[in-house]
């Protein structure tokens, strides 16, 4: 992997000043899991370049460390030799330690200039997608651009990769620069690393003196960067949170900003958490399955519910489904709550037996993640083979994206969205899907609706149509009289 900085600063060779590397030579450093190599691509009066070349020998990470004792395949087959990571951090802090730590005796001056820089990580594991990107650096002073590679560029069906070519560029001190990738390189890729010791606590302290303690995102970044080790995260955060006492009102004042920003979409959430639950809960439903359950938020509020009894969340997405379980503290639930609890792992876009003789599912914001030619298999697992009485499927209202502000136009709310639709559209996928599998349909809209443009999410309540049904019977939807067919 590769990382460059280039400064345009004059002359731009004085880079190779705070760097401690001539621009003239090609140098190699031998770190404990393979070289850096540091190269100038330019090293013009106008413009200068400085690279850092990761060369990881895999075989050294599955010998040196410890927890790679065990035998398993994923030890030999990872991206720890190709993506930027903490292993990148590492060889910064190797062979950048001079400008990291602020010194240079050749240009005093320039050590706490701002200087205009711009960094390009490629390729860099973005988990949480450009959106986290955003809120890691911007807040922080930085232009950020990225672009998202495809996994395979062969077969573009198979979609996005995590992986993105990122530009980061702000007028900073190089040694501020430095210390924000060296942080928040490790945050985005939040893989395993193999340097969380006690003393990693004091190495985020101290690279994060001066911006961490009033970072919006600081708890994410302590999180991650500690790799969820609580015992560790505790005693950062109380660390942070007394550096950060001293500027308590410009705390403050941002917080009470984020919240208002948080509350418009919280409001959003819960009216159509709350509108989904009570569509389930008239259906009489007592084993509720929730698709693409996503972090969990479904379940929770489902959990409320003494109706139901049993919940199974389902997603294809084994990282949404931990941290679902720990949103929901399910190791720590008591055992008659835990029981009415399953979450596993598997797609909607294959049969799957295990969904088969539940009262009702939901499918809240998933559809519009689903790639349209997948789009026939999933209503085939869900109406024909999961086939329970009730199916509640939500999706964005496309029209109501006029009113956001911040969205440009033709643009969808999520980077991973396929498709959004309009309620025209949704309504004539909703219905065909009803005729053929033999359910009714009707359709509520979610959140504050707008006269011409409707409400911005939009929400299909499908009930099977009763194969008994009998002529002298009004009643056409009574749970018990249904026979799952699967
Ligand atoms: N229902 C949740 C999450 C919505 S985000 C909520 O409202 O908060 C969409 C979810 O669908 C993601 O968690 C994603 O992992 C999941 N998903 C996308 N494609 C899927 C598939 N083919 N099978 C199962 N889940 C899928």
């Amino acid at each position: 992997m590769l990382l460059t900085i280039t400064t345009t600063h004059q002359p731009a060779t004085d880079l190779g000043f705070l760097l401690h590397k001539n621009p003239a030579r090609t140098q190699t450093f031998p770190l404990s899991f393979g070289k850096a190599h540091v190269f100038y691509p330019e090293a013009a009066p106008e413009r200068c370049t400085a690279a850092l070349m990761l060369d990881i020998n895999p075989l050294e990470l599955v010998r040196g460390h410890r927890s790679y004792k065990a035998e398993t395949l994923e030890n030999y087959v990872n991206d720890r030799a190709y993506a930027a990571s903490s292993f990148l951090s590492v060889a910064m802090a190797e062979v950048f330690s001079s400008a990291m730590n602020g010194k240079c005796k050749d240009r005093p001056l320039l050590v706490g200039t701002a200087l205009p820089l711009k960094a390009m990580i490629t390729p860099l594991p973005c988990r949480g997608g450009d959106a986290l990107l955003r809120r890691l650096f911007e807040p922080l002073g930085y232009t950020v651009s990225a672009v998202q590679h495809p996994l395979d560029e062969v077969f573009p069906d198979w979609g996005e990769s995590l992986y993105h070519t990122v530009i980061l560029e702000a007028a900073l001190p190089l040694s501020q620069f430095l210390t924000h990738l060296y942080v928040l390189i490790p945050v985005l890729d939040n893989d395993k690393h193999y340097w969380v010791g006690d003393d990693e606590v004091e190495k985020l302290l101290r690279r994060g003196e001066g911006w961490l303690a009033s970072h919006p995102e600081r708890d994410l970044i302590v999180s991650r960067y500690l790799k969820r080790r609580k015992g560790l995260e505790t005693i950062a955060l109380a660390a942070l949170l007394a550096e950060d006492a001293e500027d308590i009102d410009t705390v403050q004042a941002e917080h009470a900003d984020e919240e208002a920003e948080v509350e418009k979409k919280i409001s959003l959430n819960e009216q159509r958490m709350q509108a989904v639950v009570e569509a389930v809960r008239s259906s009489g439903a007592t084993r509720v399955l929730d698709v693409g359950c996503g972090e969990g938020k479904l379940i929770a509020v489902l959990l409320k519910e003494k109706q139901i009894e049993k919940i199974v969340g389902l997603d294809v997405s084994h990282r949404a489904l931990e941290i679902a379980g720990s949103r929901l503290h399910l190791e720590t639930m008591p055992e008659k709550q835990r029981e009415r609890i399953l979450l596993m792992q598997g797609s909607l876009t294959y049969r799957d037996k295990r969904l088969a003789g539940y009262d009702a599912a939901a499918a809240v914001e998933v559809i519009e993640h689903l790639d349209l030619s997948r789009l026939a298999a999933f209503e085939r697992v869900l109406f024909e083979f999961a086939a329970p009485q009730t199916v509640v499927i939500t999706t964005p209202n496309r029209e109501y994206n006029a009113k956001f502000e911040t969205l440009s136009a033709g643009k969808f709310r999520h980077k991973d969205h396929r498709f959004e639709w309009t309620r025209t559209e949704f309504g004539a996928w909703a219905m065909n899907v009803a005729a053929r599998f033999e359910y009714d349909v009707r359709f509520e809209p979610i959140g504050d609706s707008d006269e011409s443009l409707g409400a911005p999410t939009q929400m299909a309540v499908f009930a099977k149509r009763t194969k008994n049904f009998s002529p002298s019977s009004t009643v056409s939807t009574a749970p018990t009289e249904i026979s799952t067919e699967v």
